[in-house]
């Protein structure tokens, strides 16, 4: 329950990321995975998931009454995804730069979807919007079982 994961702040600040299928197809999770582990955070959970429909319906439960909502559910649900959860100072907001706008178009080039796709419906990534949004988000996809605490051997090279 994400209860117990209202402490994540400052360091242990938690959020979620989702390659989505058309991120897979294009073999974009190396790449992905690279860039979150080069910035720094430090990777708490990974796995390959075929989301069932109702599981994609929780998640995206603010967006059921858009007109784009089942178009988004079919393209969620076309393959698997790489589901990962990332740890670290600011890693929601700093996930969410990282990442770029909604809209590929208005993304910057250095960014995830900047760099990697052009449309709105095709966006290759996901990430939690909010602290609040990445607690609900990592007790949806993930067990605790599934989370892991590791000792960061480079701490001391990534925080001052
Ligand atoms: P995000 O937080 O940047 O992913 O954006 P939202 O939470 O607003 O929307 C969730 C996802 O729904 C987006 O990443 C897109 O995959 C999809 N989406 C949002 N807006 C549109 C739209 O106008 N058209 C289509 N086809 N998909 C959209
Ligand atoms: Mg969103």
């Amino acid at each position: 329950s994400y209860f117990f994961q209202t402490g994540w702040t400052g360091e242990n600040e938690r959020t979620f990321v989702a390659v989505k299928p058309d991120g897979v197809q294009r073999r974009l999770v190396g790449e992905i995975l690279r860039r979150f582990e080069k910035r720094g955070f430090k990777l708490v959970g990974l796995k390959l998931v075929k989301a069932s429909e109702d599981l994609l319906r929780e998640h995206y439960w603010d967006l059921r009454s858009k007109p784009f909502f089942r178009g988004l559910m079919s393209y969620m649900s076309s393959g698997p995804i790489v589901v990962m959860v990332w740890e670290g100072l600011d890693v929601v907001k700093t996930a969410r730069k990282m990442l770029g706008e909604t809209n590929p178009a208005d993304s910057l080039p250095g960014t995830i979807r900047g760099d990697f796709c052009v449309e709105v419906g095709r966006n290759v990534i996901h990430g939690s919007d909010s602290v609040a949004s990445a607690q609900k988000e990592i007790s949806l996809w993930f067990g605790q079982d599934e989370l892991h605490c590791w000792e960061d051997n480079s701490r001391g090279w990534i925080y001052d």
